[in-house]
């Protein structure tokens, strides 16, 4: 019997195993990690309005005349400079399969990341891969720590693990964990750097490190300790505003006991984010929480770590975080809507203007597909043959196709046109590349497949570096002004919001302030950066730090005001690398 089990292609930790039943989407009740239920957004998915028609210079047309207009356009271009921008709202491999048809013509693809490629950096840095730990490990924790990530919201089905277990919630929001957690340290932004090393400094202290661990297990942690005693103690609390007496609580909690933190990109949207992953790391090494069960650090992995594709990558690149539009005479836009997406807004809207020929393919309209020449509608992942890894478990999801399209065509569908009009030759079949993913490194656990690398608990036979062992922290470097002389200057955050994923779906555009700054719901106001201005309508939010405000990802202002700059390691955009000001907007009249 054919199956009707799928997965959720968003771009989420939690990798959802669906049951297609009816023409609804339900949870799938015997998957390990998701057991059974499905988030809002997952739950509406078959009632948001998507793209129904091809659109040429903002005119219907069929969508056999779109493919005419788009081949005979990247014609036209062949011998310009082209890009090809892709998004990764959906996690299914074959999403790159355009790459297969735009690499036979020298176009250029970005490389980076707009989440979690300065974390990932650091981390890789220390122990050379950057594995999770799995949910069933973490269920065997006695203390687990949540470092700046919003489990409710972002990463809901580990919720059922984290019972019985001691918690600790280290964020600038008191979100509703935090009111619930055993200990709750309501950090300055930027300052979790510095909180690890204060920590790491109590623990030494305190001589609660592990050294049998250090000895046999890591590289170098006397340099570790030469970084963390050359910071006085006291400005160690003072960049992090935790006062002493919380961080020595904290190093008690985490002593001698089976302890994962589980690590949010929040704390890494900084120029210097690859250290904050890397001290994070170094306490836990410090502590020997690695490759034992319900110990570790669990940031977003690496997903495809030891799986194999062979689904071309083009020959030109450029990095993502600071991509100019404006250099490309043919844009191929997929699934992704950068003007809201990417830093510095106002410099996307301009080099897409500028670009000569722009197509839009993807599932929704959005301000990007709005300004586009050419718009291809896509078909849902249930119209689809796919495959996708998560980043919060170990199961890969497979993604049959279970049900025609009314309208759109899919990646691999697009592509074979291309091919055969242009090489009169066709891609291998949807299942080849399928089964080759499947076959480079999987296993079968409970009735799903799941990748190999997890067969034995991580790091279990050591460090994925050049010798095994586990490097330590050894330099850091910072000139980010972070006290505030000027009383008018706040951090910013972007979170992840319950019914959004970033642009797409119900994204809320509203700030959120504290309420001692004396403003009231729905007052406008301006904010500044560095980098630029825009207005928002303002909502009070007694969760928040007096020196910080909020926006949701998907925002459309908040990117106006964020900086088209690198990460120093990761190639990793820096949403939260920015101070701003803010007047109240006066009605005139
Ligand atoms: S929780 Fe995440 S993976 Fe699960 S259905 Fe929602 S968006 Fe998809």
């Amino acid at each position: 019997m054919k199956s009707n089990k799928t997965t959720c292609p968003l771009d989420c930790y939690d990798g959802c195993s669906i049951v297609y039943e009816d023409g609804k989407l339900k949870g799938d009740k015997n998957h390990l990690v998701t057991k059974g239920y499905l988030c809002s957004k997952m739950n509406k998915f078959l009632k948001y309005d998507r793209l129904k028609s091809a659109l040429y210079n903002g005119k219907k047309i069929d969508l056999q005349e779109a493919l005419k207009v788009l081949a005979e356009k990247i014609h036209q271009y062949k011998n310009e400079n082209n890009i090809f921008f892709t998004g990764s709202g959906n996690l299914g491999r074959l999403q790159n399969m355009p790459k297969e048809f735009f690499s036979k013509f020298n176009f250029t693809q970005c490389e980076g990341s707009l989440c979690d490629g300065a974390g990932d950096a650091g981390i890789q840095e220390g122990r050379g891969a950057n594995l999770i730990i799995p949910p069933s490990q973490i269920e065997n924790s006695e203390v687990v720590v949540i470092w700046g990530r919003n489990i409710q919201v972002s990463n809901s089905h580990l919720m059922p693990f984290l019972k019985d277990k001691k918690i600790v919630v280290i964020d600038p929001v008191e979100n509703t964990l935090a009111k619930k957690a055993d200990l709750f340290l309501k950090i300055l932004p930027r300052g979790d750097y510095y909180l690890a090393l204060l920590v790491s400094r109590i623990l030494y202290i305190s001589q609660n490190e592990d050294i049998d661990f250090i000895e046999s297990k890591t590289n170098n942690f006397n340099d570790f300790v030469e970084l963390f005693e050359s910071i006085p103690i006291k400005k160690l609390s003072q960049k992090c505003d935790i006062p002493l007496e919380a961080a020595w609580e904290f190093a008690e909690m985490i002593t001698s006991k089976k302890v994962t933190f589980l690590v949010g990109i929040a704390v890494q949207k900084y120029f210097i984010g690859h250290f904050v992953l890397r001290a994070i790391d170094s306490l836990a090494a410090m502590l020997g929480l690695f490759g034992k069960g319900g110990c570790g650090v669990s940031f977003l992995s690496n997903s495809f770590y030891g799986f194999k594709s062979t689904i071309a990558s083009l020959p030109n690149k450029t990095d993502l975080p600071t991509v100019d539009f404006s250099k490309y005479s043919f844009t191929f836009i997929q699934n992704s809507n950068p003007l809201v997406s990417m830093p510095n807004s106002k410099k996307i809207k301009e080099g897409i203007e500028k670009s000569k020929f722009v197509v839009y393919f993807g599932l929704y309209e959005n301000e990007t597909s709005r300004l586009a020449d050419l718009v291809i509608p896509a078909v849902d992942f249930l119209s689809k043959n796919d495959i996708r890894t998560t980043y919060g478990h170990e199961f890969i999801g497979m993604m049959p196709k279970l049900k025609e399209s009314e309208c759109g065509i899919s990646e691999y569908n697009l592509t074979n046109y291309l091919m055969q009009k242009f090489f009169g030759t066709n891609l291998k079949s949807e299942q080849e590349y399928i089964a080759e993913i499947v076959s480079s490194n999987s296993f079968t656990k409970d009735g799903y497949l799941a990748s190999k690398i997890y067969e034995k608990i991580p790091y279990s036979d050591g460090f994925y570096t050049d010798d095994g062992k586990f490097n330590f922290l050894d330099e850091f470097e910072d000139d980010f002004e972070q006290d505030f002389e000027d009383d008018n200057q706040y951090y910013i955050l972007t979170i992840k919001n319950k019914y959004s994923l970033n642009s797409s779906f119900k994204c809320n555009n509203f700030l959120y302030i504290p309420p001692i700054l004396g403003y009231k719901d729905e007052d406008k106001v301006e904010l500044t950066s560095l980098y630029g201005k825009a207005e928002f309508v303002v909502k009070i939010d007694k969760r928040l730090r007096r020196d910080c405000f909020l926006t949701y990802s998907g925002n459309a202002k908040y990117n106006y005001l964020t900086p088209s700059i690198c990460s120093l390691k990761g190639t990793c955009a820096v949403f939260q690398e920015l101070k701003v000001s803010m007047k109240k907007v006066t009605i005139q009249g």
